[in-house]
């Protein structure tokens, strides 16, 4: 989602070792055991889901009937003896724990608020399993607030499919977040996390987490979604339609013959993707344009709106087509056909092949949460991180990628947004309320806590990367973790091990300090006396140290200081000295003339939580 407040190396091993299901199945405890402590590209697998599913929609109740058939497909060397859904639509009833959540938090997201709170029958959202069967056998279960509890008739074995069938109602609630009925705009459905979602079964074991208002984790698998809706209706989202000619998708009005019955049937089809969302309204204007040798980008909006902000959505087509190139240059190409940005929500959401946007704001406003929205397709839709327990790795690097295609579309100062970033981070890191970047992001203990760490800090650590490794080994682990773990989940350690690789530095430091801890970078001038420098480490965080030194006689001279637990040095063309020890409180070096003065970090690239003492 966008933020809103504040202004290779393995890959060839990867596919030698890459699990098929009878190897898996064949796997020995002591593999299991080490593939759970571990997700060494060697010992990696996922499980895998196939969807198929026909929703009836009555546009007048906001109800819809679902029958869902999903094969699953164990590909764990673990046996299942049960397995669990998410129900998110649930958190739209008073006492929900997102609800709940909302109102106890300090400092609650003012789009929920009590909102849910005060919902009536017809307004709330829910998803009602009316059966369930494992391979025809009917299975009991039960509702647990937004999560599904299911016990298995038969255990699944390492490298088993098996299919689930399911009848369900649902029901979209008033919008209050993300999904819901009739948005603030005035969009008729925003259907997100619609449908009742398997949950993700990992090294960690499960992931049946509830919905308190936070962030998706999901399946990789293939979705084919038919949807029975009122004639009038337009519909976007994931994956490719199957039927544009019977819809009149794409054709002007009135070119295609509409059926006689009040409905019309939308096929889709979605390959690869771990989740499946869509928007229907009435108003809907549809337009597309083609990325050169990339996807066909879809454009839904409301042609009910005022005139400037139509406008606003034909200026954003053709910069849409440079964000597609641009991630797909400076991260990996982009492999699905199809992208479509849709008007709806309550902001910007990133989801599969599309995304939803709030789409009456400047034009600034719509080309921004546009360029993050996009990112996204990359930072968790592709690299499918957990972002309940890696909320930083999704939101921070695509804050960061969006501002940086920004910087070169529109001319945005990247400069000037890092800057802020920092001092953000800083601020946060003074204030005595941070918590560690990989805290469950239900578990923060402010909004604004989980926005900082995540978005800010996560942006700190992918931009001060390339202090520590270079500028080139930063660009190059970016797309070379895209090249091993696209259409998988990554996790912190995956994507600093592709940094160690490509910089053949140890880094692993800076992943545990700077994520799993609250530590700060804190390095200050201690003493210069005419060529004698000194330097002290104040916070507990390393570093390695960049130092611009000016002699008296006005010449100017860089040093690198290698911090030495990393076991060599990035590529720089400073004058590189002796190593600094972490423990060592102080360092101490003779420059060749007298020192006038003393800057570290003068390109202000290392998050030091105080610049004050960085100069002398
Ligand atoms: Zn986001």
């Amino acid at each position: 989602m966008k933020r809103f407040f504040y202004t290779v190396f393995c890959v060839s091993l990867l596919f030698s070792c890459k699990p098929s299901q009878n190897a898996t199945a064949s796997k020995t405890s002591e593999t299991a055991s080490a593939a759970s402590n571990n997700q060494s590209t060697c010992t990696y697998w996922q499980q895998h889901v196939d969807y198929k599913m026909d929703i009836d929609v009555d546009v007048k109740t906001y109800q819809y009937k679902g029958k869902q058939q999903l094969v699953y497909t164990n590909n764990s060397p673990d046996v299942l003896n049960k397995v669990f859904y998410h129900l998110y639509l649930n958190a739209f009833q008073p006492g929900s724990e997102m609800d709940v959540r909302s109102r106890t938090i300090p400092d609650p997201d003012k789009r929920v608020g009590d909102r849910i709170s005060k919902l009536k029958p017809n307004e709330i959202g829910y998803i009602k399993v009316n059966s369930l069967k494992q391979n025809g056998s009917k299975l009991s279960y039960e509702t647990v607030g937004t999560v599904l509890e299911v016990a298995l008739a038969k255990p699944i074995q390492p490298g088993e499919s098996v299919t689930f069938d399911m009848d369900f109602d649902a029901q979209l609630p008033i919008q209050i977040r993300r999904s819901g009925r009739n948005n603030k705009e005035g969009v008729a459905l925003s259907m997100t996390q619609w449908y009742p979602k398997l949950a993700e079964y990992d090294y960690e074991g499960w992931h049946a987490d509830p919905y308190i208002g936070r962030e998706f984790y999901g399946v990789w698998g293939d979705f084919d979604v038919t949807l029975h809706i009122d004639k009038n209706y337009v519909v976007g989202g994931t994956g490719y339609l199957q039927n544009p000619n019977e819809v009149g998708y794409g054709y002007e009005t009135g070119t295609v013959k509409r059926p006689n019955s009040d409905k019309l049937t939308w096929h889709f089809k979605a390959p690869n993707v771990h989740d499946f969302t869509w928007a229907a309204d009435p108003d809907y204007r549809h337009d597309t344009m083609q990325v050169p040798n990339g996807p066909l980008l879809h454009f839904l909006y409301k042609s009910t709106m005022p005139k400037d902000k139509l406008e606003n959505w034909k200026k954003l087509q053709p910069k849409a087509v440079e964000l597609m190139q641009f991630y797909s240059e400076n991260i990996g190409k982009y492999p699905y056909d199809q992208y479509s940005i849709i008007q709806g929500g309550d902001g910007g959401m990133e989801y599969a092949m599309c995304t939803l946007i709030l789409g009456e704001g400047e034009f600034d406003g719509l080309f921004g949460v546009t360029a993050h929205e996009m990112a996204h397709s990359w930072f968790q839709f592709l690299l499918a991180t957990n972002e309940l327990t890696n909320y930083w790795m999704d939101e921070g690097f695509t804050q960061y990628f969006g501002e940086l295609a920004g910087s070169k579309i529109i001319n945005t100062s990247f400069k000037k947004e890092t800057k802020q970033t920092y001092d953000v981070y800083a601020y946060y890191a003074n204030s005595g309320t941070e918590q560690p970047l990989t805290t469950q992001a239900d578990r923060f203990n402010y909004n604004r806590s989980s926005s900082i760490a995540a978005y800010y800090k996560g942006y700190v650590f992918l931009n001060q990367l390339a202090y520590v490794i270079g500028q080139e080994n930063q660009e190059k682990t970016i797309k070379e973790y895209f090249k091993a773990w696209a259409f998988k989940h990554p996790n912190g350690n995956d994507f600093i091990r592709i940094a160690e690789k490509v910089s053949d530095l140890e880094l692993d430091w800076y992943l545990n300090d700077f994520t799993r801890t609250t530590n700060t970078i804190d390095y200050g001038v201690k003493t210069v006396e005419g060529k004698t420098i000194t330097l002290e480490r104040i916070g507990l965080m390393p570093m390695p140290i960049d130092l611009s030194v000016t002699y008296t006689d006005g010449s100017t001279e860089d040093f690198y200081i290698p911090l030495q637990m990393m076991r060599g040095e990035k590529p720089t063309t400073a004058t590189t000295i002796k190593d600094w020890a972490w423990s060592y409180p102080t360092y101490t070096f003779e420059a060749s003339k007298t020192v006038k003065s003393v800057t570290i970090d003068p390109n202000e690239m290392m998050a030091d939580v105080d610049r004050k003492n960085n100069k002398k």
